[in-house]
């Protein structure tokens, strides 16, 4: 099962995908971690794009292209019953070269599911994200008890770009730029839409029954 999960920020792909990929064995690749991790690094290359990713902006296609490159390579060596990938392509440039890299590895994918939140559900999710700054784990303020992570206790963090004036850049990039890229899915017939509202466990289901 080869998965690509589509939808705008705060729409739940990231927490989706850790549970699809842990239940059913696939490969996560999520363009966003693996450019956090480049982008926690003290090299030229990471200060570059921390300048984009603080801001809400898009990485460049040809950096984003490059640092996936690796991951979609590897896919065939991992023995696993297919992948799911999550936060790529956003661009029209990004869907074509997603295309070249599968064909290229004689892949492809089977279902693009579209997580659907309204937008103000959205900038809620989001100004209250937090993440573990140990297990990475993703939490509502409003639903924590303590101030530390409920998993491993270790300190909750604020990602940069989940402040208001960049979430609302981040959504209308994802209106201009990224939707449109379904046009090219839906020609193919891959697109499956699921409401995203409700608790992790309904929505994981809403993936499971599409
Ligand atoms: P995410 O964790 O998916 O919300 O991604 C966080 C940030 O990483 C985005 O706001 C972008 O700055 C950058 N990013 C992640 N994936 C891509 C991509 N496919 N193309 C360009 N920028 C990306």
């Amino acid at each position: 099962m080869n998965l690509l999960l589509f939808g705008p920020p705060g729409a739940g792909k990231g927490t989706q995908a850790k549970l699809l990929s842990k239940r059913k064995n696939l490969i996560h690749v999520s363009t966003g971690d693996l450019l956090r991790e480049t982008a926690s690094k003290t090299t030229p290359i990471a200060k570059k794009l921390k300048n984009f990713m603080e801001k809400g902006d898009l990485v460049p296609d040809q950096m984003v292209i490059e640092i996936i490159k690796n991951e979609i390579q590897n896919l065939k060596k991992l023995k696993k019953s297919g992948f799911l990938i999550d936060g790529f392509p956003r661009t029209l440039v990004q869907a074509k070269s997603l295309e070249t890299m599968l064909e290229n590895i004689k892949e492809a994918l089977e279902k693009v599911i579209l997580i659907e939140v309204d937008s103000k559900k959205l900038i809620h999710r989001l100004t209250g994200r937090r993440v573990c700054e140990n297990c990475k784990a993703i939490f509502h303020k409003d639903s924590l008890k303590k101030s530390s992570c409920p998993h491993c206790h270790s300190p909750l963090d604020q990602r940069t770009d989940d402040q208001i004036q960049f979430i609302q850049k981040r959504l209308s990039i994802y209106e201009k730029t990224t939707k449109p890229i379904l046009q090219f899915y839906e020609a193919k017939n891959l697109v499956q839409k699921v409401k995203g509202e409700g608790d992790v466990e309904e929505v994981y289901q809403k993936i499971i029954n599409a």
